[in-house]
């Protein structure tokens, strides 16, 4: 951080809002910032847009919406707020949590009032968390589909989803396609929506390089974009924030890498930081996260933590008093063989499913494992302090993967010697063999998965509860009985993968205050900085209450940000 007066200051570039990383965060702000009359400027580090956003399920956590109202599953701000009360206990009262809650359905509105960012909620999509006022659907809303096609040249400016989660080339999947796409003769409804899916892929591939129906963070990323370059908002790829300027106490601009060497930019009004939160920064995860947590993160390597660690120098503090300093799901991990590292996210189509369990290296479970990802992981590390849980072991039978395909392994998967070779599944045709080839005590686990027999038989899991939420019924399979999260597993063949924890997202990040401004230890904010998404620390203090719990703060913290640069705090509401 350089302190050379703006006056005397030869800059490159000058604007009024400049804007750190283009993912939901950050396109929000400069979409708002833009809206508002500012002129902007994005800065991305890579050459395309979307950070982890492009590659998530794009779902906003957004209670009481009128969107929900609308699709006739109402919310209510207060159930809401009764239900982080029993998750957060006194942390309930804070006034980010305050304003999140009061300004979201504000955002909703005027997101698609004013540009093409659009959200409805799918009828279900429940809560995490068995709490009094958890919601079963109407709180979490899903981005609507977009068609690529809109986006001409662009097309190559958003980053794809994950590959380990498209199939036939590019195709975009999400959970309501998968009962068509695997069973197309069940209905006439599976079956014609089957042929149009495909129909759609196989045109698309003679003229592009992947799927153009976009759905998910990719469609909410595809209409971020659009409505960016609708208001012609200026994005500068491969522009990389490496310093924050300073002028007598205030952000006045940053320097930024490029391939034409550092340029300085110029922020009248402003700038907001949303480089995507801790990432693959090793300084960060060294210092914030748990010992066995540090491999594998699901970010986007242009994540760095660059924007927290900006923040820092320019003397931002770096929240610390939260529950976890990550949002964590399983991963398994498998060698490609032409070098890519395949990392798939165990999100929720196999492990709430009847027929499996997961277990430690002492060959006992330690967790619900139908529960989110993210309660999986804190199992996981629970557990890991008593015996070695990581990686732990998913387990089950031939007639699990059949049915429900596990991790990389899609169901009905007849040959399965490709995975089996590389190291990725584990085979044993009995549970002894099995135990052997994971590493774990073999009498051990034969104990548990007899145990677990006898529970799928009474359809009561008396050890971990599983199946006893709406949330593990939910992913279960609603056409098993009594239990959808449980049936027998075996006799033989039994297979098995290792997971690891894997963040998601982070939620240490640097304090803000409600409208995203960053605080320094003494809590006074930073002029001219704020920061928004992952930069910022997480309003749920590193809990995970439901799904869309981060990007919602994002793009609402995002719309605050940029609404209070703009001089338009009398439309912020509470603060
Ligand atoms: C598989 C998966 C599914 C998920 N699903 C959901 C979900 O449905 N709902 C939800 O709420 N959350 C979800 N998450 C988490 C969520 O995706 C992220 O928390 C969120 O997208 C972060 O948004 P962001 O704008 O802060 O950062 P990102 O989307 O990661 O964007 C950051 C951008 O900043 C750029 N950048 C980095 N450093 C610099 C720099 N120095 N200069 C300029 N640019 C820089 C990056 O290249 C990147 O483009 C999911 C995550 C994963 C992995």
């Amino acid at each position: 951080m350089t302190g050379r007066p703006t006056e005397n200051r030869r800059w490159d570039v000058e604007t009024d809002l400049v804007v750190i990383g283009a993912g939901a965060a950050g396109m929000t702000a400069a979409l708002v910032g833009a809206l508002e009359g500012l002129n902007v400027i994005l800065c991305e580090k890579s050459g395309m847009v979307g950070g982890t956003t492009a590659t998530s399920a794009g779902t906003v956590w957004i209670p009481g919406s009128r969107q929900s109202e609308a699709a006739g599953v109402p919310d209510s701000i207060e159930a809401a707020k009764t239900y982080l009360a029993a998750i957060l206990g006194e942390d309930a009262d804070d006034v980010r949590l305050a304003a999140y809650l009061a300004t979201g359905p504000a955002v909703l509105d005027y997101l698609q009032q004013n540009t093409s960012v659009a959200f409805m909620p799918p009828p279900v999509h429940p809560d995490y968390h068995a709490q009094p006022g958890a919601a079963l659907g109407g709180r979490a809303l899903g981005v609507l589909p977009f068609d690529e096609r809109k986006l001409g040249e662009d097309f190559a400016r958003l980053r794809p989803p994950r590959r380990e989660f498209m199939v036939l080339g590019g195709m975009m999947i999400g959970k309501t396609d998968i009962p068509s796409l695997l069973h197309p003769f069940r209905s006439w409804v599976n079956f014609s929506n089957a042929v149009r899916l495909l129909a759609r892929q196989a045109l698309d591939r003679i003229h592009h390089p992947r799927g153009t129906r976009l759905i998910m963070g990719n469609a909410l990323v595809a209409r971020l974009l659009y409505s960016l370059k609708q208001r012609a908002v200026e994005i500068r790829y491969q522009t990389q924030l490496s310093e924050l300027i300073e002028d007598d106490g205030r952000i006045v601009g940053a320097v930024f890498t490029t391939n034409d060497g550092d340029i300085t930019i110029h922020a009248r009004r402003g700038i907001v930081l949303a480089s995507g939160g801790i990432g693959w920064s090793s300084e960060l995860r060294r210092r914030l996260f748990p010992d066995g947590t540090q491999l594998h993160s699901l970010s986007p390597d242009s994540n760095t933590g660059d924007g927290i660690l900006a923040g820092e120098r320019a003397h931002g503090e770096i929240a610390q008093d939260i529950r976890s300093p990550a949002l964590w799901m399983p991963s398994s991990v498998m060698p490609q063989e032409d070098g890519h590292l395949s990392v798939f996210p165990h999100i929720m189509l196999d492990r709430a499913k009847p027929g499996l369990i997961a277990v430690n290296r002492s060959g006992v479970r330690f967790v619900n494992e139908a529960n989110s990802y993210h309660d999986f992981v804190e199992g996981m590390l629970r557990s890991h302090q008593t015996a070695p849980s990581i990686p732990s072991f998913l387990i089950c039978d031939r007639s699990f993967i059949r049915d429900y395909g596990l991790g990389l392994v899609h169901p009905g998967t007849r040959d399965l010697s490709r995975f089996i070779k590389s190291g990725y599944l584990f085979q044993g045709e009995t549970i002894a063999m099995l135990a052997q080839a994971i590493g774990v005590d073999g009498d051990a686990l034969a104990g548990t998965i007899e145990r677990h027999n006898q529970f799928a038989e009474t359809g009561i899991d008396e050890e971990f509860g599983r199946g006893s939420s709406e949330l593990n019924r939910f992913n279960g399979d609603i056409n098993h009985k009594p239990n959808p999260c449980m049936r027998r597993i075996g006799p033989g063949s039994y297979f098995a993968v290792a997971v690891w924890p894997s963040d998601l997202a982070s939620s240490a990040g640097l304090r803000t205050d409600a409208n995203g401004r960053v605080l320094t230890s003494g809590r006074q904010p930073i002029p001219g900085l704020h920061a928004a998404g992952a930069d910022s620390a997480s309003i749920f203090r590193g809990t995970y209450p439901g799904p869309g719990t981060m990007i919602g703060p994002a793009m609402v913290f995002a719309w605050r940000a940029a609404m209070d640069i703009a001089g338009k705090s009398n439309e912020l509401g509470p603060t």
